[in-house]
């Protein structure tokens, strides 16, 4: 345990971790100056109910190889292994216990900034941490409506500048299904264990 460190948090699926997640760790470590970003995928998330999510099982071998070269980048399990609901606000408290003195970011890209009113409790949330946020091209943000959802959020986020990549577990998801190879969308590594353990395959039958 440490004390006075800044620590990112990337929360995720990570279905499957991809060069997106690495690039907005990598670019809030640099322009915050975060001792460490901590990676916490997520078991159910309640925003994503109604989408089969791959075992968990999977998704913390998917992210330990995704950030095996990065000594900054850590796999935390503290969400998955907890019973659901798996919400971030008290999600927070738990890890405030396990680094007492340090101030915390959550990482976000774009789109997670536009759907924050579905979250549990975003009010509550941006007085726990500070809110990084890297653009999503593709996720707009109304100011004004957010800003009625989530009380206080215009002064609690932290920009990340820098090259956006346009790029989801979504499309690469949709992408193997299609037959193809991840190869250049993901670190190798990950692309290997999805190759070996066919994942993201179509059904068939
Ligand atoms: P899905 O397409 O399955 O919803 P995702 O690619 O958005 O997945 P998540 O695991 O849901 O990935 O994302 C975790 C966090 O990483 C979210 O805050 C998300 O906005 C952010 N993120 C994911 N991809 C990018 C990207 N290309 N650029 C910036 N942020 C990203």
């Amino acid at each position: 345990m440490s004390t006075g460190q800044k620590i990112g948090l990337l929360g995720g699926t990570f279905d499957p971790p991809h060069w997106g997640h690495l690039w907005l760790a990598e670019l809030a470590r640099q322009q915050l100056g975060l001792d460490k970003v901590l990676f916490l995928p997520v078991g159910q998330p309640p925003h994503k109910v109604g989408r089969e999510i791959t075992a968990v099982s999977h998704r913390i071998q998917l992210v330990s190889l995704a950030i095996e070269t990065n000594p900054n980048f850590v796999l935390d399990t503290t969400d998955c292994a907890r019973p659901a609901p798996h919400s971030t606000v008290t999600l927070l408290p738990l890890l405030a216990q396990a680094y007492p003195e340090a101030t915390f970011w959550l990482l976000l890209g774009g789109d997670s900034l536009r759907d924050l009113p579905t979250w549990t409790d975003p009010a509550r949330l941006i007085t726990q941490c500070r809110l990084a946020v890297l653009p999503r091209p593709e996720a707009i943000i109304e100011w004004e409506r957010l800003a009625t959802a989530v009380p206080g959020i215009k002064t609690a986020v932290d920009w990340l500048s820098g090259p956006t990549l346009s790029l989801s577990a979504t499309a690469i998801r949709a992408w193997l299904r299609e037959g193809h190879r991840a190869t250049y969308l993901l670190p190798t590594a990950v692309a290997d264990y999805i190759t070996q353990h066919q994942l993201y395959q179509a059904k068939t039958g």
